[in-house]
């Protein structure tokens, strides 16, 4: 579903954020990237959003090198994933509804068909009986929870998700984490960047760790300890 092959990116900076960065995720996987501040983690996944590009290197989606497709693709390729962000970044002027139908709207999906598929999403997060209400009442966890149903009410392959439990205690993380598996286990690819190591080692899914750039350790799943 994803492959890096020898990616670099240099900032017009002069900052190289990824050095020579190879792996690749199966579709279905749920991988998890680590590493300190300034490791490279945002960088990664800016390229697989399509916020930035790589100076040098590959990286491919469902087969498709984001390195080298046209501007006027970049539309038709994000809506194949699904973004998730430690701030939500939710729409505080709209309701919880209006919020996750939007990438629906974006994807000129008919009224009906829209309203079946938010309401669909939302039942898988929970929150169902919170649809007409202000994001802005909703708790923290809410709130990110209505994040992750925008991010998944296209049913894309791919969901990326960047500290999605930085703001989160310990039980509302692992809430959250508990929704990614139920994804992986539909058949989503999920990748979360996150520098909480308690988390990571209580979910144990395989880990890519990053240090100034570059891939230092892929832990599978198995050999991740608690
Ligand atoms: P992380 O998410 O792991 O904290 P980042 O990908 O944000 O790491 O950053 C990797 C490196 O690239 C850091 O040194 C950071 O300062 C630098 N960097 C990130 N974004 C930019 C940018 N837009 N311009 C210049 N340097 C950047
Ligand atoms: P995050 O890792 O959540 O993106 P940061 O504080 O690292 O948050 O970055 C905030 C913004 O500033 C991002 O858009 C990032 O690309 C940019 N940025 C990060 N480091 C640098 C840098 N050294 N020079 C220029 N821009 C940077």
């Amino acid at each position: 579903m994803i492959r890096f092959d020898q990616v670099s990116k240099r900032y017009p900076t002069g900052q190289e954020a990824l050095s020579g960065l190879s792996f690749h995720v199966e579709p279905g996987e749920m991988v998890f990237v680590t590493g300190h501040s300034g490791a490279g983690k945002s960088t990664l996944l800016k390229l697989l959003a399509m916020i930035e590009r790589p100076t040098r290197g590959s990286v491919t989606v469902d087969g498709r090198n984001l390195a080298t497709a046209r501007a006027s693709a970049i539309p038709r390729l994000r809506r194949k994933l699904g973004m998730v962000f430690q701030d939500h970044r939710l729409l505080m002027d709209r309701t919880v509804f209006a919020n996750v139908e939007l990438p629906l709207v974006i994807a000129g999906i008919a009224p009906a068909e829209r309203a079946r598929r938010v309401r669909a999403a939302l039942e898988k997060v929970g929150l169902l009986a919170y649809e007409k209400q202000a994001p802005a009442l909703l708790s923290t966890g809410e709130q990110q929870r209505v994040g992750i149903a925008r991010a998944i009410v296209a049913k894309p392959p791919l969901i990326i998700a960047d500290e999605p439990t930085g703001n989160l205690d310990p039980r509302l993380a692992a809430e959250i984490m508990g929704l990614f598996d139920q994804f992986q286990k539909i058949g989503t690819t999920v990748l979360v960047a996150s520098h909480d190591l308690m988390l990571i080692k209580r979910t144990r899914k395989r880990v890519l760790v990053l240090d100034h750039g570059r891939l230092v350790d892929d832990v599978p799943a198995t050999e991740v300890m608690a």
